[in-house]
Parts: structure tokens; C-alpha cells; sequence
């Protein structure tokens, strides 16, 4: 059992949940259940992972259950981290080769990722509740970030959480693949497709198609 607390791994650590986070009945029971079926895993709340200094904050949904949620650094190890580091990497926010283990050595510049439920859901369906209970983690993280003024949301939840936490009615600011959304602040929102197995198998999302959300949002730095 790793018993390393999410505080300890995150460059947020007063935006972090306890690692055995009461808040949510449901993902509780389901954490218990995993770390009964597979004790060596992280199963717990997944921190933040890089740069306190972002800019750039990319958003995701939960932890995978055989990426995040094994290894403890969010999308590591699984089908959607390798689009995803591959593509940071590819726009230069990244030193150090990505080898899916988060003692790889990998270092964000200019961005780091968040989720808007820390934990792992099953079927990888979150509740609104559990969004709800979750937000003000993710705020928390979003308010230790004096630099960020753009976010990438990976798929609907992260961004209609991100809308949520700017006091933005989301029927005001409609998920679209490429969409941009101002937000308070000067900040912006981009929009994509999340990087799962699913999107990308069914070609919903294809490398090129993510490559031009961070092409729009590192314009003209
Ligand atoms: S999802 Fe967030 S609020 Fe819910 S139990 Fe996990 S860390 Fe706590």
C-alpha cells in the first residue's frame, strides 16, 4: 500500500484532499474496493501535477482507474496520458521523457493538470454531487495559481466545472471541440475533446485535432 500523502506529491499541496477524503460516499466505498483488489496501487485523491508557476492549466474529468488511480500522477500510465504528454511535450511544456510512472522525472513548464473530481469514479461517470464536493479542491488549486489565464478543459464535466467555479451559467457557455469562452479575470477557456481511449479509438479526437486546442492556447507566447 502506498501510504504517501497527495499533499506530499502535488506543487499545490494546501489544494490537496486527505488521502482517505470522506466526501463522497459513493467513490469512497469504490476506493476501498480497490485498494482491497489491488493494494500496491495509489487509490486515493490524485494531486495536481506541475508547475506552480502554470499559465496553463489543463483540466481533466477523474483519475483512470489503470492510469491516475494506479500510479498517482494524474493520466500516467494509461491510453489518454499518452496523447496527452506527448502533446504538452510536442508545445514545449515539458522536459524529460514521459515513461508513464511518476517517478519518470518529468517536469511541467508552464502548465500543470488538474481534475475536477480527484478521485475515481465508477464507469468513469462522475455525479454532479461528487462534482460539487470536489470543486473546492480544484478552486483551491486554481486561486494558488497567480499566474493562469487560460484553461483547457478535457470534455463536458471540466468544463462545465470550471464554468461553475467562475459563477458562469453553463447554458451561457456551451462545451464545443475548439470553443473559447472568456472567464473573469482576463482568463480564458478552451475546449476539447478529452483524450480517452474512447474518443480517440472512435476518432471523435485525433492527435492533430488536439494539437490545435494547445496550438490556440499557446498563441503568441
Ligand atoms: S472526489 Fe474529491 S471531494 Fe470526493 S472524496 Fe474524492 S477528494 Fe474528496
Amino acid at each position: 500500500m502506498d501510504f504517501t500523502s497527495p499533499a506530499d506529491l502535488s506543487p499545490l499541496p494546501n489544494a490537496e484532499a486527505p488521502r482517505d477524503c470522506p466526501l463522497c460516499p459513493r467513490l469512497v466505498a469504490f476506493r476501498e474496493d480497490c485498494r482491497a483488489e489491488h493494494p500496491s496501487w495509489w487509490n486515493a485523491p490524485v494531486p495536481a501535477f506541475g508547475d506552480p508557476a502554470a499559465w496553463l492549466a489543463i483540466v481533466g474529468l477523474a483519475p483512470g482507474k489503470h492510469g491516475a488511480n494506479r500510479t498517482g500522477r494524474p493520466f500516467t500510465g494509461d491510453y489518454a496520458g499518452d496523447l496527452l504528454y506527448a502533446t504538452i511535450a510536442k508545445f514545449g511544456l515539458s522536459d524529460g521523457e514521459y515513461r508513464a510512472d511518476r517517478g519518470d522525472g518529468l517536469r511541467l513548464n508552464g502548465a500543470i493538470i488538474l481534475n475536477a473530481v480527484k478521485c475515481l469514479p465508477p464507469q468513469n461517470k462522475t455525479l454532479p454531487v461528487e462534482e460539487s464536493n470536489c470543486r473546492p479542491f480544484l478552486m483551491t488549486a486554481i486561486d494558488n495559481l497567480p499566474n493562469l489565464d487560460t484553461f483547457i478543459a478535457l470534455g463536458k464535466v471540466a468544463h462545465d466545472t470550471l464554468c461553475r467555479s467562475f459563477g458562469i451559467p453553463v447554458a451561457k457557455a456551451r462545451f464545443a471541440h475548439g470553443a473559447q469562452h472568456e472567464l473573469p479575470g482576463g482568463r480564458r477557456l478552451i475546449d476539447s475533446y478529452h483524450c480517452s481511449r474512447y474518443n480517440q479509438n472512435t476518432r471523435r479526437l485525433d492527435a492533430p485535432m488536439f494539437e490545435d486546442v494547445f496550438r490556440e492556447a499557446c498563441d503568441g507566447r
